[in-house]
């Protein structure tokens, strides 16, 4: 697997049914052709180029050290943290 980088990674999500959220993968190897939502959002921002690049996902690699900082930070606003928005993170084989 690929590693990717981040400067953040929790956040608060503006979705009603949610409270706080991490994205620790890009990508998503399931593929699904419907087409993807995240996908298409993954493209519109620059974070992938093309379907086959999306399929070959990329793990955040820093993400322990982020959320060592992050979540002292917003401990007493968190109720729940979603995994995640942007992809499935329970692929397999992965
Ligand atoms: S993120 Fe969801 S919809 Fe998109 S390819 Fe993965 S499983 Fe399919």
């Amino acid at each position: 697997m690929q590693y990717i980088y981040r400067k953040s990674l929790l956040y608060k999500t503006g979705v009603e049914y949610g409270d706080y959220t991490i994205n620790h993968v890009e990508g998503c190897s399931h593929g699904c052709l419907y087409p993807c939502y995240a996908m298409m959002m993954a493209k519109r921002f620059g974070k992938v180029n093309s379907y086959d690049e999306w399929i070959q996902p990329k793990i955040v690699a820093n993400a322990i050290e982020l959320l060592e900082k992050e979540i002292p930070r917003h401990k007493d606003k968190i109720k729940f943290v979603h995994l995640c928005f942007s992809t499935d993170p329970f692929m397999y084989w992965l």
